[in-house]
């Protein structure tokens, strides 16, 4: 028997849930699909789990900085077994309270697979004002609504020869299923999620090297600011290859074997390959080279849906998070998420602003940004200028002995477009950052602003208030 609701989601990470609760408390009659676990990447396999393993090295870290000053003496040790235990514990209980939770405001959770009914998301033959979606599963039924919301996420990315194969060559979510710390670790990929593994193993005592295609660590961010991260992390043993191209990766004899195309060859224990992440549309209906369905969905270069100014990738049809391929952050997708939903509530009529997306890569050394890149500036041809002060000069930086790195001012044509900073503890700066840069404020306006004193944050300040650098299109 068909079941009619207001509004069908797909998904039930950070995207679908937050659509989900804002409909029901909304008052509409909302269904959610979701085929493995509430909470999607984000609790299950991504940000949360990653920052126990962090948040558990972390102490052992402030204790080796203090220690090279004589200040502190002893030893931490993580006890890895117990760990994994509260990370599983935390993630299984946090998904049934969100189930709890949805349940308590209305919304019927379908667990199982959500695919379209006939061969894509188009309008059902008998009511032309519905679409269908049929829930494969334990309980399988059939959905009918106005709108549905694809917040199916992504899955990491694999090429031929560069795959992974459940023994020493892993993806992230087998590598957090480990029941032992490797003595090695090979992490193919150096940008956020290859950093955060890299920076807990090596806290752990493995032997990390970081393989990175491109010519820069963090490749989306600006090169100066990869530099320094390169510095500090070789410094603390991790071994960083930038700008060679891996051609394969194997498990040979129980061990992960990588081939550069140079024809050198790395051997670890263990693997991960970190080398992006591909939205998850299959059974979807939609063409794999890029073509335009029946029902409209469309795929871009790197998999993701296509969707237009209002996130809509088809009539009736949203996509949202990293299933849209437009920012892979968790908070991109809860943004996404509450504007859909707020729009068919009829509270939201413009087109969807995202703003600066603050992001940050967490661990022993951080990275944190909001807005615009130098090189962003540069190459949308406005007039750009940097200024830079060291956390070396910021006491609390120094009192907790881990003072390496930098903050990082970008403007814009005389204004502030962006900030970004590199050492300890630096994603605790981001939500400021943001505020600052969505401002866009000229220098003399900023000059005003009074910031707690001591804190990390004064190193906002004497960024903004550093001499400016002009830059050229080819720096
Ligand atoms: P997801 O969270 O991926 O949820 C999608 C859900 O849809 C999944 O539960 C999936 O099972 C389900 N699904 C898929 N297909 C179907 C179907 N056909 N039917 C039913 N259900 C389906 N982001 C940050 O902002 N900060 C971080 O620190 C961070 N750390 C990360 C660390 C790692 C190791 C990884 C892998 C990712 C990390 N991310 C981080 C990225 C973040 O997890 C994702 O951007 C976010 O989860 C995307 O949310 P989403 O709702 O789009 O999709």
């Amino acid at each position: 028997m068909v079941q009619h609701y207001d509004a069908i989601i797909i998904g039930g990470g950070p995207g679908g849930t937050t659509a989900a609760r804002i409909l029901a408390e909304g008052g509409r009659k909302t269904a959610l699909v979701e085929d493995t676990h509430l909470g999607g990447t984000c609790l299950n396999c991504g940000c949360i789990p990653t920052k126990f393993w962090l948040a558990a090295t972390a102490p052992g870290g402030q204790l080796r900085g203090h220690a090279r000053f004589g200040t502190l003496a002893g030893e931490v040790s993580v006890n890895f077994a117990a760990l994994q235990q509260r990370k599983e514990r935390f993630v299984k209980g946090s998904s049934q309270t969100l189930g709890k939770t949805l349940a308590s405001l209305g919304v019927t959770v379908f667990s199982g697979r959500g695919l379209p009914a006939v061969s894509g998301f188009g309008p059902c033959p008998e009511e032309a004002e519905q679409i269908e979606v049929r829930v494969e599963g334990a309980s399988p039924a059939v959905l009918r609504a106005p709108v549905v919301i694809l917040a199916t996420g992504s899955h990491s990315a694999s090429f031929p020869g560069l795959a992974p194969d459940g023994e020493a060559v892993l993806d992230s979510t087998m590598l957090l299923g480990l029941d032992a710390v490797p003595k090695s670790l090979l992490v193919v990929g150096g940008g956020a999620i290859g950093l955060e593994f890299s920076d807990f193993f090596a806290c752990m005592g493995t032997a990390v090297t970081i393989v990175e295609g491109m010519p820069q660590l963090a490749p989306t961010e600006d090169a100066d600011i990869a530099e320094e991260l390169r510095k500090i992390l070789q410094k603390s043993g991790l071994t960083c290859i930038t700008g060679e191209k891996v051609a394969g990766l194997i498990t040979r004899d129980g061990k992960a074997e990588l081939t550069f195309e140079n024809g050198q060859t790395l051997v670890a224990e263990k693997a991960l390959l970190a080398v992006g992440r591909k939205a998850n549309t299959a059974g979807f209906g939609v063409s794999p080279s890029g073509e335009k369905t029946a029902t409209g969905l469309c795929l871009d270069r790197r998999g993701g849906i296509v969707t237009d100014e209002c996130l809509h990738a088809a009539p009736g049809v949203y996509a949202v998070g990293d299933v849209n391929g437009r920012t892979l952050l968790a908070h991109a997708a809860d943004h996404q998420g509450a504007y859909v939903a707020r729009r068919i509530l009829g509270r939201e009529e413009g087109p969807y602003r995202s703003g600066p997306v603050p992001s940050c890569v967490f661990g022993q050394t951080e990275l944190m940004r909001a807005g615009k890149t130098a090189r962003e500036v540069l190459a949308g041809g406005g007039a750009c200028a940097v200024s830079k002060a060291p956390l070396m000069a910021n006491p609390i930086a120094q009192a907790h002995a881990s003072s390496a790195g930098f903050v990082k001012a970008v403007w814009e044509n005389g204004r502030l477009a962006g900030m970004a900073a590199v050492g300890h503890g630096v994603s605790h700066l981001v939500t400021a950052a943001q505020l600052l840069v969505l401002g866009g404020f000229a220098p003399e306006t900023l000059e005003a602003f009074m910031f707690a004193h001591p804190t990390l944050d004064e190193a906002l300040r004497a960024a903004l208030t550093a001499p400016q650098a002009g830059m050229a299109a080819d720096s």
